[in-house]
């Protein structure tokens, strides 16, 4: 049986890959930036059915992993303050200083939650009126009008005992950061399907106009990906550069323009810590003074410090793209999914966890 049978359009998959490796005339060097993607390449085979010219980098399309060392670390600074911590479960075993996490923190006996939504974390506010409750905002576009519309049902009941951690982070900033690296040499970006349901294209034309890079909005099946891939190769070939939503049956050009409305109604842009990348300038979102009180930062009067980053983890340049995850000396010796050094091995979405999972 060949890789291909596992495809759900075997044909047209392999006659665009043969397109892809008979058009291209030198190296193609792309990158995906979202967590999807990644597992999609490794768990279908993709990857591995690529020639050398085609050089796939995963860059910071993992939200728990590019969560910075620094605000790991609020989130165990919270847990030790007596508030009742709601969080998605990815981030549970997500390593802080000392190699501590909110699993650990909770075993201690923190009290952390595992929530499924962020109303779930409004509920768990309700009912424990005698206790704040702070939910961790961790993710892209994609989960802040979500966070963004419990803040505002909470202003709307009253409810005063609940805020938000807001860490959430933007991806065009963040794409504009790495093509500035001139190490990365990165020649046309595969586009997140999640984040642009929400925000359209229209936020990543400065890619093409700016840049003079391709990109392409892409779904996560293989062939999404491969007729992703073959259009970076006939735009080059044509010598133009174009953002290209080809995901249009989920994402449209205008994208979610209630859901961006909510999330700037109560978020704003602000400069974000990545981890690996650093500071960004409006990369972030912060909560905007009109809902200071439900902002977790403000409530319990705290700022980000600066702490050591994880001793031998190099999930900072796996990142960037600037390392294979197998590139880490770590890799799959100390660091393993059962045992992770990094978040990058933690997550499911991560790169180095994925590559581990499906043995590229
Ligand atoms: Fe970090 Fe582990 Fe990945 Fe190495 S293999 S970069 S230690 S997560």
């Amino acid at each position: 049986m060949s890789l291909f049978d596992n495809f759900k359009d075997p044909e047209l998959c392999k006659a665009l890959l043969d397109r892809i490796h008979k058009e291209l005339d030198g190296e193609l060097r792309f990158m995906e930036v979202c967590g999807t993607h990644t597992v999609s390449i490794f768990r279908s085979g993709v990857r591995s059915l690529l020639s050398d010219k085609v050089v796939h980098l995963s860059g910071p399309g993992c939200p728990v992993c590019v969560t910075h060392d620094s605000e790991v670390a609020a989130f165990l600074e919270l847990a030790g303050r007596n508030a009742i911590i709601a969080t998605f479960g990815d981030l549970m075993r997500v390593p802080g200083p000392d190699k501590k996490s909110l699993k650990s923190a909770q075993a201690e006996g923190a009290r952390v939650k595992v929530v499924y939504s962020p109303f779930d974390a409004l509920k768990l506010a309700q009912d424990n009126p005698g206790d704040k409750v702070v939910f961790l905002g961790v993710g892209f576009e994609t989960t802040a009008p979500a966070i963004a519309a419990t803040v505002k049902v909470a202003r709307e009941q009253g409810i005063t005992n609940f805020s938000v951690l807001c860490f959430h982070k933007l991806v065009p900033p963040a794409l504009d950061a790495l093509v500035g690296d001139p190490e990365l040499k990165v020649q046309a970006f595969l586009l997140p399907g999640h984040v642009s349901a929400i925000i359209g294209v229209e936020p990543y034309r400065f890619l093409a106009e700016k840049h003079s890079l391709p990109a392409v909005v892409a779904g996560f099946e293989p062939v999404d990906i491969l007729q992703a891939l073959h259009l970076f190769v006939t735009m080059r070939n044509e010598r133009r550069a174009e953002v290209v939503n080809a995901y249009t049956r989920v994402v449209s050009d205008a994208g979610n323009p209630k859901a961006v409305s909510v999330m700037h109604e109560v978020f704003e842009p602000a400069d974000a810590l990545w981890r690996g990348i650093g500071l960004i300038p409006g990369s972030g979102l912060t909560v905007r003074e009109e809902y200071a009180a439900f902002d977790a930062m403000r409530v319990f009067g705290m700022a980000l410090k600066e702490v050591p980053a994880i001793k031998g983890c190099r999930c900072g340049d796996v990142l960037k793209g600037k390392l294979s995850p197998d590139g880490c000396p770590l890799f799959g010796k100390a660091c393993t999914p059962a045992a992770p050094v990094g978040p990058c091995m933690v997550s499911t979405e991560g790169s180095c966890a994925a590559y581990y999972k499906y043995k590229v």
